[in-house]
């Protein structure tokens, strides 16, 4: 359809990529023409370069697709980027250089100032920060990134609660074995065990939700006060991030109005019916034992997150656990929705 826009993925062999294949087969607005990878991928067809990690088949267009290396060359005007963060500041820069829109999951840009790191139901407005990047930077194209998986699913479920004056948040984490990429740790490790170390990974969550939840003032992010301690484990679960959250308030909510306030949550993607919005970016559960990675990662197309066992803290004033598809509402899903929110904004 002439109305489409082509689109490429940088590192589409991995597993971020592959989740941005399968998320944008059928997609209303947007097509894969350009597929690239590492020099060990470069030139092969997809089917044979990618380790097919999806239950669903690779789409037949794709799978015949020769993967082709990370040059813009003649790459269409929208990357979608799941690359290796060893790789992505200078891959994803000279993509921008040569005038592309680069929607990016990698941690490089993430923290840059004039860098929207967005998540549509929460900060659309983040997006303002193109213009500074655009004066700054003097790139004809521009970056956008989303935040790292875990945090996506946490502050998807601490974003209901800011009215009620957010100050501290406790989290740990129990992480999926996707969320390392593939190969990932080896099964010796993971199989039986939880691992106690995610490098960087702490550090982002705590750095990366005072951004988002931040507030934009005269072309500046003004971080958000709430302080986040952050402890990640990874743990044998194929999908699913699952944080565990204490918090407190400034405010005294009821445990109604929390559970309320997370069942009425929505944000421009529901008002605006982006293609890839979920109806529901927080689902509550009132059930004990849910929500589980087993049952719940996939909700609405795993772009929503679930969250379920509110009751009092005897530390801080509540806890609750949330869980969230990593490689679909964490990564690629994400990165799809900041793209639809960029073109319904007219910045494609
Ligand atoms: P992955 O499975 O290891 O895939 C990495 C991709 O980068 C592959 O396509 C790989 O190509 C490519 N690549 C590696 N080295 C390269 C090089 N020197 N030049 C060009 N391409 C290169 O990792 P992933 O889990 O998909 O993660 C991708 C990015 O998304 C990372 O920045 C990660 O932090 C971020 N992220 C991941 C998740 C998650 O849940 N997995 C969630 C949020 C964000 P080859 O196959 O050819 O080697």
């Amino acid at each position: 359809m002439s109305s489409e826009i082509d689109v490429g993925i940088l590192g589409a062999t991995g597993t971020v990529g592959q989740a941005f294949v399968a998320a944008l087969e059928n997609h209303p607005w947007f097509r894969v023409t350009w597929i690239a990878a590492s020099e060990r991928s470069a030139e092969k067809r997809y089917a044979d370069a990618a380790c097919w990690q999806l239950s669903r088949e690779i789409p037949q267009e794709i799978g015949d697709m020769l993967v082709n290396r990370c040059v813009p060359a003649d790459s269409p005007s929208l990357i979608f980027s799941g690359l290796d963060s060893a790789v992505a500041g200078e891959v994803e820069a000279a993509f921008a250089v040569s005038g592309r829109t680069v929607v990016s999951n990698a941690r490089n840009y993430r923290m840059e100032p004039d860098v929207p790191l967005l998540i549509p139901e929460i900060n659309p407005d983040h997006l303002g920060l193109l213009q500074q990047q655009s004066e700054t930077r003097q790139w004809p194209g521009q970056i956008v990134t989303n935040p790292n998986c875990s945090t996506i699913v946490m502050t998807l479920a601490l974003a209901p609660l800011c009215q009620f004056g957010l100050r501290e948040v406790m989290v740990t984490t129990l992480q999926a074995v996707s969320g390392a990429g593939y190969p990932g740790v080896s099964s010796l490790d993971i199989l039986g065990n939880i691992l106690p170390h995610i490098p960087g990974e702490e550090s982002k969550m705590e750095s990366e939700t005072q951004k988002v939840l931040g507030t934009l003032v005269d072309g500046d992010v003004r971080p958000h006060k709430v302080v986040v301690s952050a402890q990640t484990t990874r743990v044998p679960v194929i999908n699913g991030h699952t944080a565990l959250i204490s918090v407190k308030f400034d405010d005294e909510p009821t445990h109604e109005e929390l559970v309320n306030a997370f069942r009425t949550y929505r944000g421009r993607p529901q008002l605006e019916k982006l293609p890839t919005a979920p109806d529901h970016p927080v689902v509550y559960l009132d059930d004990p034992d849910r929500p589980q990675p087993k049952y719940d990662v996939d909700r609405e197309g795993g772009m929503s997150v679930t969250v379920g066992r509110l009751r009092e803290c005897p530390v801080l004033d509540y806890k609750f656990i949330a869980l969230g598809h990593n490689t679909v509402r964490g990564a690629a899903g994400a990165a799809i929705l900041n793209a639809e929110l960029m073109k319904i904004d007219g910045l494609l």
